[in-house]
């Protein structure tokens, strides 16, 4: 199942939030520092815990790492990197997908049935909305269509757009109609 909200996604009782993080994972502005503050300081130590793969990146752009979400209400944080957008002609299409393939694979790993995504790239790093938008719905639905049909009993996993703008909740509501 798929909603679109308008709102904080701090706030949200869901078994994971992800986090439009950066390569070093130690907090940064937007929707991070957001998540940040509201999780505590616990959430920058385990982040620093996460291995570094080179100097300065414990999160390649596209991938994701798991952390708990500590004051949140969500008992996870997924942090993913989306990437910089230059014109779209740098593979930042397959970038963005692989942030939201690779979240909800891993918050499936950990046996999260509700996830919460922010607009992953769409504020400082700058992927225009629209296009962001679309790539989220195709990769979540496609996620959800391959999902492994629930056991009997078992809820199948619910996401939700947490958008913070009106704008962006429309142009999702829109794409979900079609
Ligand atoms: P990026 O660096 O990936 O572009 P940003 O945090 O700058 O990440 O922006 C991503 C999106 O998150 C933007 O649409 C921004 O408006 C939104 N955002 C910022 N704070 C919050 C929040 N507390 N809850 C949900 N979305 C938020």
């Amino acid at each position: 199942m798929i909603n679109v909200i308008q709102g904080d996604i701090t706030t949200l009782p869901v078994d994971a939030i992800v986090n439009a993080a950066n390569q070093v994972m130690l907090g940064g502005g937007g929707v991070d520092g957001a998540i940040h503050r509201a999780a505590g300081k616990e959430l920058f130590n385990a982040c620093l815990k996460v291995p570094e793969v080179r100097p300065g990146v414990r999160c390649p752009t596209g991938e994701a790492r798991i952390t708990p979400g500590f004051k949140l209400p969500a008992e996870f944080v997924v942090h993913t990197v989306g990437p910089v957008y230059r014109d779209g002609q740098h593979g930042e299409p397959e970038k963005l997908a692989n942030c939201y393939r690779n979240s909800l694979a891993l918050a499936a790993e950990s046996g999260c049935k509700s996830v919460a995504f922010p607009c992953i790239s769409t504020g400082v790093y700058g992927y225009p909305i629209e296009d962001a938008a679309k790539i989220a719905v195709r990769e979540v639905r496609e996620f959800l269509s391959r999902a492994e049909t629930p056991r009997r009993g078992d809820a199948a996993m619910e996401v939700v757009f947490c958008c913070f703008s009106s704008g962006d909740k429309a142009i999702y509501e829109q794409l979900l109609k079609d």
